[in-house]
């Protein structure tokens, strides 16, 4: 058997690989066995792809992979769960930039060659993978950027925004069919830097609460341009890998835009979503409008006696860290004979999968997180809610009010329960930046505090009453 046939079935194995993890990641029961299936996978295709015979030199090879491997373990470690969307843009927007720099490369090797022009299918996946590639690299980085706060999470837009954007894709297309027909190194050059500033022009005018959405679209975007060099290439599971990310990516693009009830086309054109803004105005007209506490002690005998609790996750328990204190309160009261379940909103934290990350770790057995679709009919047949660091995804307003952003956006309609409990530090509103009208509801009352803090003090009452 040949060198080079010994590195296609290893291609084939690692494409099984990527398939069966990205199949097994579905489901958070077996996520950490396809993670692990899927790093071996890609150990498998790094390793044949450098037994490869067009390998020339390998010092730069093994500086890379020490220099990439050191950064990407001390990332890792120490990243927070809550800094992850801007971790996941980040390495995205590298992906895009590689797949870009490559096909940049074998460009210029076909022009060293000195050949007039590319064959069409080389020409097409060159082109579509520099420009997609760069538009993804830009894209991504101010993703990255609106999420870390370095630039404002809020729509930054200019007059002729979207005219002035097309004519970008307008010259970029022509600039693409030039360098595709005789291959000229610099008109490639102006083609990627003009694609540069149409990621950046496309991103800024999109707000903080899109950017999710926009993550996931640039995700497929990357894989797309990562196919296309495994065609330019000549590297099948290149492209096998590149289609399962742009697919899952799409797939993902179109869950998330379902769950906050956003077309593409509005989010990627609409300038929406402010961000993480301070507390809200406070009622309509600038009134203060009532707003009822409860002491844990209180809610400690209210829980006690309930037949059902169910209890919402949001973005404020995994600022808490809260994750082990709800596990010991869920436990504590599933002793004491009473139903408690989790509901979770697709959208609940800030990245996909976010809360059931958070309570895998707490060993919340799964059987206990519904679903929204399954959450919503029980919750009138609900005694508590216990909502812990939520607001965007119990906020009425999305199914009440026409003129809130948020409308149309499905929710956990926590509103229906008997008793509604809002465990929050202050009258903040959430990551859309929208009042939320639960929290003036005579049905809820608001725990005010740190969740982590209020969550213990409950656990010692409830064990107490
Ligand atoms: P929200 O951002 O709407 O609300 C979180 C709430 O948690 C805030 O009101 C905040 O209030 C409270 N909070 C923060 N820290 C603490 C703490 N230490 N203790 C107690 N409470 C705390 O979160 P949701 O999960 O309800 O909604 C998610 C939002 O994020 C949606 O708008 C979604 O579209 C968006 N998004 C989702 C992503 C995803 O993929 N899941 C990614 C990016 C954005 P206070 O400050 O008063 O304590």
């Amino acid at each position: 058997m040949s060198r080079a046939d010994l590195i296609q079935i290893a291609y084939l194995v690692a494409a099984v690989c990527f398939i069966l993890g990205l199949k097994w990641l579905s489901s958070p029961r077996s996520a950490r066995r396809g993670n692990q299936v899927a790093a071996v996978g890609m150990a498998i295709a790094i390793v044949a792809t450098l037994i490869d015979s067009r390998v020339v030199d390998y010092a730069w090879i093994v500086i890379a992979a020490v220099v990439g491997g050191s950064i990407g373990a001390v990332i890792a470690r120490r990243v927070q769960m809550t800094a992850m969307p801007q971790l996941v843009a980040l390495l995205n927007g590298l992906g895009g930039g590689a797949a870009a720099l490559i096909a940049i490369s074998e460009y210029h090797a076909h022009g060293a060659l000195g050949e007039t022009s590319l064959g069409a299918v080389a020409a097409v996946s060159v082109m579509f993978s520099a420009v997609v590639g760069s538009v993804s690299f830009a894209g991504s980085l101010i993703a990255f950027g609106k999420l870390q706060e370095i630039l404002p999470g809020r729509p930054i837009t200019w007059p002729a925004q979207k005219v002035i954007n097309a004519i970008i894709g307008i010259v970029i297309l022509a600039l693409a069919v030039w360098a595709s027909v005789a291959v000229n190194d610099p008109v490639l050059w102006v083609a990627v830097g003009l694609a540069l500033v149409l990621g950046a022009a496309a991103v800024l005018p999109i707000g903080g609460a899109d950017m999710p959405v926009v993550i996931a679209f640039l995700n497929a975007c990357t894989g797309l341009a990562a196919a296309a060099t495994g065609f330019a290439l000549g590297n099948v599971l290149l492209i096998i890998a590149g289609v399962l990310v742009g697919a899952s990516g799409t797939m993902l693009t179109q869950l998330m835009s379902k769950a906050m009830n956003r077309s593409l086309t509005s989010v990627l054109f609409g300038a929406f979503g402010g961000g993480a803004t301070g507390a809200a105005s406070g009622g309509s007209g600038g009134e203060a409008l009532p707003v009822l506490e409860i002491s844990p002690a209180d809610l400690a005998a209210q829980l006690v006696y309930a037949r059902r609790v169910v209890i919402v996750p949001g973005y404020g328990l995994a600022v808490a860290q809260a994750q082990h204190p709800v596990r010991e309160l869920a436990d504590l009261l599933g002793e004491r004979g009473v139903d408690v379940t989790f509901a979770i909103h697709p959208v609940a934290g800030r990245m996909p999968g976010h809360m059931n990350v958070l309570l895998a770790e707490a060993d919340v057995p799964y059987d206990k997180l519904l679903e929204m679709e399954e959450a919503n009919p029980d919750f009138p047949q609900t005694d508590v809610v216990l909502v812990i660091g939520a607001n965007d995804v119990v906020n009425p307003a999305a199914r009440d009010d026409p003129d809130s952003p948020l409308f149309g956006m499905p929710i956990l309609e926590v509103d229906h329960a008997e008793h509604v409990v809002v465990f929050k530090r202050s009258m903040a509103s959430g990551f859309a930046g929208v009042e939320n009208m639960l929290f003036h509801d005579p049905k809820t009352r608001m725990l005010f505090g740190d969740a982590r803090k209020s969550l213990t003090q409950l656990v010692q009452d409830v064990q107490a009453v």
